[in-house]
């Protein structure tokens, strides 16, 4: 097998590998943490500033479980300070497990024979869509396989049926994907089919360990999947979200290449990413792990906070694929968006599976809460549920960029759109226990409003939902 990594010719300076493995290890192996950098870095990242490699290096390297302590303390001060306390709510629709890759980690790999193909067909995509509707459900994120079915049209295709399934009050308002790399053309293709995030994940920033993991196919090609966000941009998707599997490599060499990433962003498109994932690997059909990278969850729940205090305005995604207990702690330290209610078997919510069956989906999930489970555990804990997608329908992009850096944003828009999306779901979709808890924290959080003007008109929509209004945003 040719582990060499195939070439391809870059239309643009500005999408070059921008990724150094000697930068990466230099920072990691020649920082060390003392008390003093640790505590002055976390002021730093509390001042609302972005932290440099070598700065988070400094948080990577910390053993010392008080000073580890302290990173956590930093990450949950600043969520508190700066985000408040909505969490984002989303699902993930999974439309075809063909694929022409052959990722070692994964159940949809192309050599496992054992895995069940299926696209879904128009009409069983609609159940789907019908299924997560009568959830409650507003964001999706599609995910696709990568195969020549699987084309830019395909996609917009799919995104735009998903866009018109309307049941009841439901509707899908903001449809995400996760999708191979395209070239700019493809990309223009499913940002004219109104996609929110263009999501795609590195897997591991580390070549060796890449050529490793991706065999055949085109994912073997690590430079044109590392600057597949750059084509989305020239495409003008500017909306894009980054990640990593970890597992495959080092974690301390991926966090710190994922903040490069970032680095990368800003320097040529004034803008950050808008969200960044961190995928632990999980169980899968026939696959067998290697335990050599596995992240503990110590070192987990670690990651997480320090990639908060890293890139303080980037949105924070945390799956199904952690179970309960490991999301409620790290949404202390900063996730902003989750998924509830998950099934990613292929069809699995018109079919209502309960057990999940590896050979149909591609990989173990560890939480199959519902949606509503989930939504009572974060109204129980104080947290805001919301489904909000005004920023992006009305053009604001870099939402979370604007929640950080504008004043008072997150007070006049998200916190009262999430309220706004809560009641809808409470009028709609919630049991009555739900119901009364969810209006108790609305009165709650209304109580943290002085302006007295603004509050009444959050109030006047709020009774609008009350009555049978829907889609009502700041
Ligand atoms: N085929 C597209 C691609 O590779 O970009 C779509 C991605 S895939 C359907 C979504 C993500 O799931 C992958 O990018 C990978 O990070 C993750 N994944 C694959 N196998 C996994 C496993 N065993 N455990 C956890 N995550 C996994
Ligand atoms: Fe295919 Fe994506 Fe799975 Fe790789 S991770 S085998 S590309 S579905």
């Amino acid at each position: 097998m040719n582990y060499e990594p195939q070439t391809y010719a870059f239309p643009d300076e500005a999408m070059k590998p921008f990724i150094s493995e000697d930068e990466i290890w230099d920072a990691i192996e020649n920082t060390s943490s003392d008390t003093e950098s640790v505590r002055m870095i976390i002021k730093k990242s509390l001042s609302k500033k972005r932290l440099s490699l070598k700065e988070t290096a400094i948080l990577v390297n910390a053993t010392d479980p008080e000073l580890i302590e302290e990173i956590k303390q930093g990450a949950r001060q600043l969520k508190e300070n700066v985000y408040g306390n909505r969490i984002v709510l989303f699902a993930p629709l999974y439309v075809g497990n063909l694929c022409t890759n052959n990722c070692e980690y994964c159940g949809f790999r192309t050599s496992n024979k054992d895995q069940k193909r299926t696209t879904l067909k128009h009409d069983e995509l609609i159940e789907e869509v019908k299924m997560l509707e009568d959830a409650g459900q507003k964001r999706l994120i599609l995910v696709y396989g990568e195969h020549p079915k699987y084309n830019p049209e395909f996609i917009a295709d799919s995104v735009r049926t998903v866009y018109k399934v309307k049941k009841g009050n439901g509707e899908i308002r903001r449809v995400n994907i996760n999708a191979a790399p395209m070239d700019i053309e493809g990309f223009r293709t499913v940002k004219e089919a109104g996609i929110g995030t263009y999501q795609v994940f590195q897997e591991t920033y580390h070549r060796e360990a890449y050529s490793r993991y991706h065999t055949s196919g085109m994912k073997r090609n690590y430079d044109y999947r590392l600057t597949a966000l750059d084509r989305a941009q020239e495409a003008g998707i500017d909306d894009v979200g980054i990640g990593a599997l970890f597992g495959l490599y080092d974690w301390r060499f991926e966090a710190l290449a994922l903040v490069r990433h970032v680095n990368h962003f800003e320097a040529v498109y004034n803008v950050g990413p808008h969200t960044i994932s961190f995928p632990r690997i999980k169980k899968a059909s026939n696959v067998e792990l290697d335990e050599q990278y596995l992240v503990s969850d110590e070192d987990f729940t670690k990651l997480v906070a320090i990639l908060r205090l890293a890139v303080p305005y980037t949105g924070l995604i945390l799956t199904a694929r952690e179970p309960a207990h490991i999301r409620e702690e790290v949404l202390k330290y900063g996730v902003s968006q989750i998924d509830g209610g998950t099934k990613i078997e292929m069809k699995a919510y018109s079919e209502n599976n309960e057990e999940q069956d590896l050979n149909s989906e591609q990989f173990e999930i560890n939480d199959d809460r519902s949606l509503n489970e989930v939504m009572d555990e974060l109204i129980d804990t104080g947290y805001i549920p919301s489904f909000c997608t005004a920023c992006y329908r009305v053009g604001r992009t870099g939402e979370h960029f604007m929640e950080f850096s504008v004043p008072g944003f997150i007070k006049r828009y998200c916190t009262p759109n999430a309220l706004l999306t809560l009641a809808e779901y409470l009028e709609d979709y919630a049991p009555e226990k739900t119901r009364i808890n969810g209006y108790k924290l609305i009165e709650d959080s209304l109580k943290d409003y002085e302006d007295e003007r603004f509050k009444t008109k959050l109030v006047d929509r709020l009774e609008k939902v009350k009555v049978g209004e829907r889609d009502l945003y700041f």
